[in-house]
Parts: structure tokens; sequence; C-alpha cells
């Protein structure tokens, strides 16, 4: 419960095989807006009975501008199943007992999302219970610090993998001012501070728990009108906020830079190479350009793949990640390494991949093959109302509308070997890149 996503998967591109006139996103859905800036979108799908509700509110680790107040996008995660006066937590556990429906939330940088999946009867209760939380959570001062513990713990859990220290170093390396600086868990010592900040986290939820930062995606076996009427009814009087985070833009990178991380217990070698690179947007080629990139050098199917990982077996684990965010952020190409004296090899090898991007172009037809490959990948996990809505809310915390998905897979349709080539010309530069190795310590 309550996962926690410290590094939600990049590339979440889409399908469709042979005709790109047909949309990758195949359902009609209804989108309309309240009065008080709150937007509904229904989704009917072809699947029976089940529905799947997806709250989406569009902040996370990137609004968390003030210094010392890190982590309470996630914090708040966790203080919305607290209740509120009607329904106490226990009261709304057995709402969701009672109609067998599965409750579960995340956190990410740019968002925060709360979902459940019942059965179409129950649609009024959970679009009840959902906006009663929503208005009206209420919590003590106590309750803070319990759940800041719960945080904490999660914390250092979370802190056991190197992986997870290996991303904090690398964007705070990366990062100067731009609040993808720290991990949505925040800093330890933000963290440990939370109990004391109990006025703090009210006004956190007074300036973005509010409707005009909010989505409310519906999926399934549901009728449009119903589910408007419904979102009126409960989520009609809700107040909107007069908030807007400042959130300060990362100044451009004038050099490369490196960091070394000494992991304290034994552990195998992990190697992460990074650019800066570009917003999503469904407009900007790059963007297109560098999700396909990510694919043609980085993946399982990826030649630099095959070769360490197969052939060599230098490294046991290999991928890149390029995650749509609302601001610019990292293409970032990882590797775990089987022996310590392979690090600086493998790093050349990986840095050789992006470079060959910049001088050799790729193929057209392995262009094309890969275009299909994103479009059917993408279609074939649209295989149920909950992943639909799910997939939906990844872009709804971007654009705030499934549309964007359409046009991100036109936008992959346009893209030319010329394209590939000039993204990688554009962010592959050394003046924009970060690496940092992580080694481990001596077996006692
Ligand atoms: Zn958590």
């Amino acid at each position: 419960m309550r996962r926690l996503l410290p590094f939600a998967c990049g590339l979440i591109p889409a399908l469709l095989a042979a005709a790109p006139a047909q949309k990758i996103f195949p359902y009609r859905y209804d989108q309309h807006d309240l009065s008080n800036g709150l937007r509904g979108i229904t989704i009917p799908t072809d699947y029976p009975n089940v529905v799947s509700l997806f709250i989406v509110v569009q902040t996370g680790s990137r609004n968390e501008v003030e210094p010392g107040k890190s982590g309470f996008a996630h914090l708040f995660e966790h203080m919305m199943f607290r209740g509120t006066k009607q329904t106490p937590p226990e009261k709304y556990e057995a709402i969701l007992k009672e109609a067998g429906a599965a409750s579960n939330a995340y956190t990410s940088d740019d968002l925060t999302a709360y979902h459940t999946t019942f059965s179409k009867e129950d649609l009024e209760t959970m679009v009840r219970i959902e906006a009663d939380r929503f208005q009206n959570l209420e919590y003590a001062q106590n309750t803070i610090k319990t759940e800041s513990l719960a945080v904490l713990g999660e914390y250092n859990k979370n802190s056991a993998s190197p992986t997870q220290k290996l991303f904090e170093v690398l964007r705070d390396t990366a990062f100067d001012q731009h609040t993808y600086k720290h991990t949505t868990m925040g800093y330890l010592k933000d963290v440990q501070d939370m109990p004391q900040q109990y006025e703090y986290s009210k006004q956190f939820f007074s300036r973005y728990y509010r409707p005009e930062y909010t989505t409310i995606i519906v999926a399934g076996d549901v009728k449009p009108a119903e589910v408007r009427k419904l979102v009126a009814k409960y989520w009609g009087d809700w107040k909107r906020g007069s908030h807007k985070a400042e959130i300060p833009a990362e100044p451009v990178q004038e050099g490369p830079r490196s960091e070394r991380i000494n992991w304290p217990s034994p552990t195998l070698p992990w190697l992460a190479i990074a650019f800066k690179a570009p917003a999503y947007s469904d407009t900007l080629k790059d963007v297109a350009a560098l999700d396909l990139i990510s694919y043609l050098g980085f993946s399982e199917n990826s030649d630099l793949y095959q070769r360490l990982v197969i052939q060599d077996q230098k490294v046991d684990y290999f991928g890149a990640d390029f995650s749509n965010r609302v601001d610019p952020y990292l293409f970032t190409a990882l590797a775990r390494i089987k022996k310590p004296e392979d690090i600086k090899a493998v790093e050349n090898d990986i840095l050789a991949t992006f470079s060959g991007f910049k001088d050799t172009l790729v193929s057209a037809q392995r262009l094309a093959e890969v275009k299909r490959h994103l479009r059917y990948s993408f279609a074939l996990r649209l295989n149920n109302s909950e992943a639909i809505a799910g997939a939906v809310a990844r872009f709804v915390a971007l654009k705030r509308t499934p549309e964007t998905i359409n046009r991100l897979y036109e936008l992959y349709e346009q893209v030319t070997p010329e394209d590939i080539r000039d993204a990688a010309r554009k962010y592959f530069v050394e003046k924009g890149r970060t690496i940092v190795t992580l080694t481990g310590g001596k077996e006692k």
C-alpha cells in the first residue's frame, strides 16, 4: 500500500501497428471542466462491470520549493488516508472492503495519484467518499507525527538500496536550482523534521489539494452522463484555490560533472550516465526522437545490450530512462557492472553509443520497426480498465488530457533518421553530462 515510485519508468510510448492514421488511444472519452476548475475525464471501455477511478493531483516533489520542506507531496499521500469527520479511516477501509475495492496511491516528481478499482454498482459511493477526503481531510498534530515516522521508515528502507542512493546523488549533482534536485522521498533531514511541521503541512494541503490541480479519471463500465452528474454533485462545491508554485528554472549546465559514491557494504558497482534533456512535449520532435533513441540504443534489443549483457557478460543490468517530466529533466543510461575493473570500459562503451547517434544515421527500416514496436506495446498494455485509467493518469499529470497521447504518437511517426541525429547532437553534449559511479565496500 501507499507505494512510492522512485524511478517511474520513462518511456511510456505507444502503439499502432500498421495504420498511422488510427489514433493510438482508441477510446472515445468525455472531458469536462467544472466552474471550480476540476476536470473530469470519463472513458467507457468494453470491459464489463469493473470501474477504475484515478484522482490525479498535479503536485509532486517538483512543488516542494521551500528549503527544508522536501518530501511533503509524498507525506500527503499518507495523510490522505487519515480520514474525515464523516469517514474516519476505519470506516473508509470498511466501505472499500464491503465494495471489494482495491485502493492505492503513488507520488512522483510531478503528480500524486489516488486510485481505486471496484464494481459499477459502487460508483456513487466511491465518488462520494473520495470527494469527502479531498475536501474535508482532518488530522491532529499527533497524526502527522505517526505518518512522519512511517515515511522515515520508508526512507530508511529505500536507503538500503544502492540505486536509491545513486539517483539521490545523480539529481543532487546534475541540478542546482530546480526542485528535481531532490528525490520524491526528500532529504533525510527534512523527513526527520516533518513531525514539527504541522502548520506547514496544512498550508501545503490548502495550496495544492484544490480543484484546479485535480483531474478525476473514470474508466470502465460507465456512462459519461452519469459520471458528470455524480462529479458535479459531490465535487462541485469544492473551492478553487489561488496558489501558483514558483518553480525555479534550472540554469544551463556549463560543464561535465561527476561524483563517486562509496557504498558502505559489498555491492556490485553501478554506473549512471545522464544528459540534460527536454521537458515532456507533444509538439517538440526532440522529445519523440529521444524516446526512440532510448529504445534504439539502450533497450534489450539494442546492440549495446547484446554486447554488454549477453556476449561479454560484463553487465547484469542495463537500461535507459528518459521519463516524461513537466520541466526539463535527464536522459540517463544505467548499468550494474559485475567487476569493478570493467567500470571504465563499460563507461566508454556507453559514451560511444551516445556519440554514435551523432555520427551515424539510423536506418529508416530499423526506425520504422521501433515505431511499430512502441505503438504495439503501448496498445497491448491497455488491456483492462485499470491499466487504461493508469496510463491516462500519467499523461494527465503532464498535459491534463488523453489527447496528448495521440499527439505524441503522431509525433513519433514524423521522426526521421536526421531528427534522431540532430537530437543526439543537441543533447548528448559533454557540458550537459553528469556521471555517477557507486562502488561497494570490502567483505568483512
Ligand atoms: Zn509512502
